[in-house]
């Protein structure tokens, strides 16, 4: 079950007015801060390394290593301005983790920008908050004019001699611009659009100057560690993937919503968490990290939810966004209607996405329609198998992990669609 120490990242959000700066500063807000300020720039890098922090985005990049390319000064100076990017466009099927967190604790967020800026010597940080989220995006703002007004955003911030300026930025409801450097194409006023990788961004980032994109979570856990210490924050998850983590869980249980546990919590644990499945009724499949990670099965219940666990059972911790189904739901239905979502959101960039994707959209619509055939399920693996590994972003890849995923575990369910062409097989749901 959960560990003690948690919550941390939520423990504010059920305060009166936890959005507001009187309130985070009640409650040790902007304590990390100073003390960081304090600190050096090299320091602050070493203890998010000590700690393990890994990207809350989906991949699981260390952050203290990513935050360690950012280039040295030279002369006390950086050759060309340091951007800290963050990334808010949370996007992925399933995932409500990060607009939550800006919604209840933009200081959190705000305060772990500047510990970072500090860190990676940048002076400009510009979080980009997906198109359609227009709550978090008022909200960030009126934090950020409350952190100017107090000294904590600015020039020479708490007289520390370090200046840095805030810009939130909304972006237009593309999923690929949480692609990172799609993102920065849409940060610089183009057409959101993968770039080869690479350079990285700490290499050519936006503008083609040095760039760190982090997660809205990576970045909200960052103050939290500044006070607690690496040590503090290692005793929570596993070793390979330590600290907490908010689970979005969605779907066929008793309470969805954002549960915060560490890392290595299993499905079974969650259950617990959120009431159990809905009205009793049975557990079928469910995502580990949104639509793009393959899916799991009753089966799975006790795999524990970090990088190691989701990747060892041949699946990923992605987003940690939990979306769970019961028996009710036809898999070959769902994986439909994730399919025709990577097809509409496909930048169209290279050609195994751009075409495969539609092509897999068109034969599921046909199987779900009843006009399918058995072969029709060899050829959808055959097309994943053009699109896995051949894509020019993640996009692709995790376009086919539904399908895959979905074929594998539940390959009697698709033949038997495709053989009785019994449209009512999918249910009331079609
Ligand atoms: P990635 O593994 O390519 O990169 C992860 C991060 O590490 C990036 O910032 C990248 O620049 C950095 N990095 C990796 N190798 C590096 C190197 N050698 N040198 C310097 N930096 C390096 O993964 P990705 O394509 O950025 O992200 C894929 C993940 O995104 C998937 O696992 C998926 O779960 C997740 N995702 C999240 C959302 C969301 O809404 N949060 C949406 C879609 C996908
Ligand atoms: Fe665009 Fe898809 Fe290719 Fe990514 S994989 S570049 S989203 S077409």
């Amino acid at each position: 079950m959960a560990d003690p120490i948690t919550p941390v990242l939520t423990k504010r959000w059920l305060s009166p007015n936890s959005w507001r700066l009187s309130t985070y500063e009640q409650l040790e807000g902007y304590t990390a801060l100073r003390k960081a300020l304090s600190g050096t720039p090299e320091q602050l890098v070493q203890l998010v390394k000590d700690s393990g922090l890994r990207g809350r985005g989906g991949a699981g990049f260390p952050a203290g290593v990513k935050w360690s390319f950012m280039p040295p000064n030279v002369n006390g100076r950086t050759a060309k301005p340091h951007y800290l990017v963050i990334n808010a466009d949370e996007g992925e099927p399933g995932t409500c983790k990060d607009i939550p967190l800006m919604m209840a604790d933009p200081h959190s967020l705000i305060e772990g920008c500047i510990i970072a800026a500090y860190a990676m010597r940048s002076h400009h940080c510009f979080i980009y908050v997906r198109g359609e989220a227009l709550h978090p995006y008022r909200r960030l703002n009126a934090a950020v004019r409350e952190a100017y007004r107090a000294g904590y955003l600015g020039k020479d911030i708490l007289g520390s001699g370090f200046d840095l300026d805030i810009t939130v930025h909304a972006g237009a409801g593309a999923y690929i611009c949480g692609e990172e450097t799609a993102l920065l194409d849409s940060l610089e006023g183009r057409r959101g659009q993968p770039r080869l990788k690479p350079p990285f961004p700490a290499a050519a980032g936006l503008y083609a100057a040095p760039t760190t994109v982090n997660n809205v979570e990576t970045i909200a856990s960052v103050p939290f560690i500044v006070n607690g210490g690496a040590d503090w924050f290692r005793k929570m998850g596993r070793e390979k993937s330590p600290g907490p983590k908010i689970y979005s869980i969605s779907g066929h249980v008793e309470r969805p919503g954002q549960y915060e546990a560490p890392l290595g919590t299993t499905l079974r644990e969650l259950l617990e968490l959120c009431g159990g499945m809905k009205d009793g009724i049975p557990l079928k499949f469910w995502t580990p990290g949104g639509s793009s990670t393959p899916m799991f099965t009753a089966e799975h219940l006790d795999i524990p939810l970090d990088f190691e666990g989701a990747a060892e059972a041949g699946s990923m911790l992605g987003t940690t966004a939990v979306q769970v189904f019961n028996e009710t739901v036809s898999v070959p239905w769902a994986v439909m209607k994730w399919t025709q979502f990577y097809e509409h959101e496909s930048c169209g960039k290279c050609t195994p996405c751009r075409e495969g994707t539609y092509w897999l959209a068109q034969i599921l619509e046909r199987m779900v329609d009843g006009r399918g055939t058995a072969e029709d399920i060899d050829t959808l693996l055959d097309v994943c198998d053009n699109i896995l590994g051949r894509s020019f972003c993640a996009l692709g890849d995790g376009a086919v992990s539904p399908i895959t995923s979905g074929i594998k575990y539940f390959r009697d369910e698709f033949l038997a669609l495709c053989e009785s062409n019994k449209r009512e097989l999918v249910g009331a749901q079609a």
